[in-house]
């Protein structure tokens, strides 16, 4: 399985879908799915069952979780998105943005 370069607080941009060019920041990362959930990005309309906290039930947003091909990473120094090189420093794998070559951890 490959291992998902992007984490959770990484701003990314979507490459596919509705939300197709939007920046936002990853809010959670499923590296078993390969999946992200990302700010605002993928918004589905979901409906509650009523709850004791809820009692009425009714309609809610979530952002749904979009495959990980479908973003890029922004890279925090250039800000722009960019694929993204391992490195291997101390024993440590750190991620480099492969425009600039900054490290991104
Ligand atoms: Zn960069």
């Amino acid at each position: 399985m490959a291992k998902m370069k992007i984490k959770k607080g990484d701003k990314v941009k979507v490459l596919a879908g509705k939300d197709k060019g939007v920046e936002s920041t990853v809010i959670r990362a499923l590296p078993r799915k390969e999946r992200v959930v990302v700010e605002k990005v993928n918004v589905v309309t979901k409906a509650m069952h009523p709850t004791q906290a809820n009692p009425q039930g009714g309609l809610t947003h979530v952002e749904a979780p979009i495959h990980v091909s479908n973003v890029m990473l922004v890279c925090p120094k250039c800000g722009k998105p960019t694929r993204v090189a391992v490195k291997r420093e101390d024993g440590k794998k750190i991620r480099v943005c492969k425009k600039c070559g900054a490290d991104i951890d």
